[in-house]
């Protein structure tokens, strides 16, 4: 699938062109110029505030002509009206990027005040969230929205890439070249020739489909205190409500001992590192692993296996386990 659209819709822009400093020309890309579209204002008739789809004027209006971002209170402008966020204000030298005038420190409180009476879509409402909400209780959402695009799970390297679930499956298999299984149960081998070293950024990563869902499957050395251990853990590609369905269990072992890590899978909105740091997982002692290496502890050799099944609660609200076909 194509990676999501962008966020943000095109701009269309109308603001006029740089003007001379003239003693009105606030007329001219400030507020005062949405009085002359009235068009522009939010319907009459819609209530106290009113919905405003992103693109129209008021919207325009409402976005820093420097940065683009919606601008928040304290939303400044010049003596000539051209207006500014609060980032770029303290970024311009005190000079308007506009008309190049000295900026001074006027707030904007009319301008303000239209954003507090607005009420606006959701930013991912392109990525399919119906949500509408006052000006200045967006952001809060829009941080938390379930539409928001995910981040790239591939631990590692800093990777920025963001999109849906699909779109991150096929960028995990082309891009990183991650294994990819289908079935909800694994049999995986760890082996690593020198186990004295670990570095932070020794990791696996190997993704399983079942239940229609991605899982991502991580295997980690990292040195906890003085001590380095090992760890694997599941994470679901989805929400963390949704996360919530599914259970797994990892099993490590040899010669005669074994060890069992039940589990929720996280979410991968959670990073593979805030999983890790909580310990939310197999953790093996070095000591142990070695052990279960078998051998001349001069290689780790770690057979995990693993199984992934979906908690269904009957009418009468028991959890039973469903396994996969
Ligand atoms: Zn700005
Ligand atoms: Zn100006
Ligand atoms: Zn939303
Ligand atoms: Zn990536």
């Amino acid at each position: 699938p194509a990676p999501p659209p962008p966020s943000r819709p095109t701009k269309r822009r109308r603001r006029a062109p740089p003007q001379p400093p003239a003693p009105h020309a606030g007329a001219r890309g400030g507020i005062l110029a949405a009085a002359s579209r009235p068009a522009a204002y939010p319907k009459a008739g819609a209530g106290a505030g009113g919905i405003v789809a992103p693109g129209s004027s008021v919207h325009e209006l409402l976005e820093c002509p420097v940065c683009t971002n919606s601008m928040y209170p304290p939303i400044h402008q010049c003596q000539n009206g051209h207006t500014l966020c609060s980032t770029c204000k303290a970024r311009v030298h005190n000079r308007c990027p506009t008309c190049r005038q000295e900026l001074g420190d006027i707030r904007c409180l009319a301008l303000e005040k239209v954003a507090e009476s607005l009420e606006l879509p959701c930013k991912y409402y392109s990525l399919g969230c119906p949500e509408i909400f006052p000006y200045y209780s967006k952001i809060k959402h829009e941080a938390m929205c379930s539409f928001r695009p995910y981040s790239c799970p591939y631990a590692g390297s800093e990777c920025s890439v963001t999109g849906d679930i699909p779109y991150l499956v096929n960028h995990l298999r082309d891009d990183h070249k991650v294994d990819m299984h289908s079935g909800c149960t694994f049999n995986h081998r760890y082996v690593k020739s020198n186990p004295r070293e670990v570095e932070n950024a020794t990791w696996m990563l190997t993704v399983f489909h079942c239940f229609g869902q991605y899982f991502c499957l991580h295997f980690e050395a990292f040195q906890l205190g003085m001590a380095p251990v090992y760890m694997a853990f599941l994470r679901f590609m989805g929400d963390e409500n949704e996360a919530r369905n599914y259970s797994y269990s990892l099993e490590v072992g040899a010669n005669g001992r074994k060890m069992v890590w039940e589990g929720t899978p996280r979410s991968v909105r959670d990073s593979h590192r805030k999983v890790r740091d909580s310990h939310d997982g197999l953790l093996i002692q070095r000591n142990m692993a070695l052990f279960f290496s078998g051998g001349d502890r001069k290689e780790l050799k770690l057979r995990i296996t693993g199984r992934i099944w979906k908690e269904t609660q009957t009418p009468d609200g028991t959890c039973v386990p469903v396994l996969c076909s």
